[in-house]
């Protein structure tokens, strides 16, 4: 298999295999709550830990990680805990046209059920956030509690948001500000004690270690919301996410975070390389294929395509040995629905139905690359 959708989930790597089969060993069962023995406590400890590593990497206090059971729970347990604090007072949600649908779904669900407003912040063709726009509608907010939520990389296209402006209107307009970091943090480390946002949420699924561990990075900062729980029944995580914590995966997902502060640097160098020649390849050869956004450095590793005329579903079912995505993973329901994200960026709907997304990381070489688009284009003549 030729493996193209690593925005969707990587493989683990070596030392996230090497600490998962350590803890089985090491029978390290107690609940990590449990901290009137001496198991518990064992449990509690090496929680403790994985929590100080992660912190360091991230930059952040020990005591400003929660951990989640992936990104998705991150991205609600802030919107949800947001409104439950602030919807008394009025609150309103400012969130991006092309975000991920636990930021999207979410806050159009908050808009139509929870008795709060919500507006989308628009894009340009190139899925950058029109800053005039934005601060347009952090004027007509000003004086509500008004929470921006705008992610730092995007999961479909080559984007990125400039964060750094996004904070500073928040600032001036006493915004908060959350950031969706779950592909931001696969290509730029994060320094949270710098204060440019709020909170920041990653999934280790992304960086070669285990499914089911989200970390929301949340702050005590001018840009930072109170939040109050929307579960209850125990005050793990300060009372905001109550549960018996996942000791195995926080302790897999400390390694992988470690590990890929290490190795970021050759990584997106290879993201670079990877989507460079797959795009250098198919537009030399192929004159029908298009790509929804310009390539962008900054965003290495993901490519959004299409080719004229040629319906993605139908050229996916000929590709039988290459995993290739339709949009984003979540979209749920067989991938039959399209995604929101070329939508926003104005692409007709016709257009709309042939998008696919290559996303490239260390299960496949550059010389893997090339196979794959000689069969890709093997395939568009079948
Ligand atoms: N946000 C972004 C940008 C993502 O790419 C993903 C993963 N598709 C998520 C959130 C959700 O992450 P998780 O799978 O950990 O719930």
């Amino acid at each position: 298999m030729l493996y193209l959708d690593h925005c969707g989930s990587t493989p683990l790597s070596s030392p996230v295999k090497n600490a998962i089969l350590q803890f089985i060993e090491s029978n390290n069962f107690g609940n990590p709550a449990a901290s009137h023995h001496l198991i518990g406590r064992k449990a509690q400890e090496s929680i403790e830990s994985a929590r100080l590593v992660i912190a360091n990497c991230l930059k952040a206090k020990p005591q400003e990680i929660i951990f989640t059971s992936g990104a998705t729970e991150a991205n609600n347990l802030l919107l949800w805990g947001f409104v439950n604090r602030y919807h008394a007072r009025g609150c309103h949600i400012i969130f991006g046209a092309t975000e991920h649908k636990s930021i999207y779904d979410t806050a159009n669900f908050l808009k139509e059920n929870a008795g709060i407003t919500a507006s989308e912040a628009v894009v340009d063709s190139n899925g950058i956030v029109d800053l005039t726009k934005l601060e347009d509608d952090l004027r007509h907010n000003k004086g509500k509690p008004t929470l921006v939520a705008l992610m730092h990389i995007n999961n479909e296209i080559p984007a990125r948001h400039p964060v750094e402006e996004i904070s500073k209107l928040c600032a001036k307009y006493g915004a908060f500000f959350h950031c969706d970091g779950v592909q931001g943090f696969v290509r730029e480390p994060l320094n949270f004690n710098q204060g440019l946002f709020g909170s920041y949420v990653i999934s280790t699924h992304k960086i070669y270690g285990p499914k089911g561990l989200g970390i929301l990075v949340l702050g005590n900062g001018p840009l930072a919301p109170r939040l109050l729980p929307s579960y209850h029944g125990g005050d793990h995580e300060h009372g905001l996410r109550p549960g018996t914590l996942n000791t195995l995966a926080i302790i897999a997902g400390a390694t992988a975070i470690k590990s890929h502060e290490e190795l970021r640097t050759s990584r997106v160098e290879h993201l670079k390389n990877c989507s460079d020649i797959f795009i250098k390849i198919l537009s030399e050869q192929i004159h029908s294929f298009r790509l929804t956004t310009p390539p962008n450095h900054l965003a290495a590793g993901i490519v959004n395509f299409y080719f004229d005329n040629q319906d993605s579903q139908s050229l996916l079912l000929k590709l039988e040995d290459i995993c290739l995505n339709r949009g984003a993973s979540c979209l749920g329901g067989g991938g039959e629905r399209f995604s929101h994200v070329p939508r926003a960026l104005g692409l007709p709907i016709e257009v709309q139905a042939n998008v696919l997304r290559a996303s490239f990381g260390d299960a496949i070489t550059v010389e893997e690359v090339k196979i794959a688009v000689d069969k890709i284009i093997a395939a568009l003549s079948k």
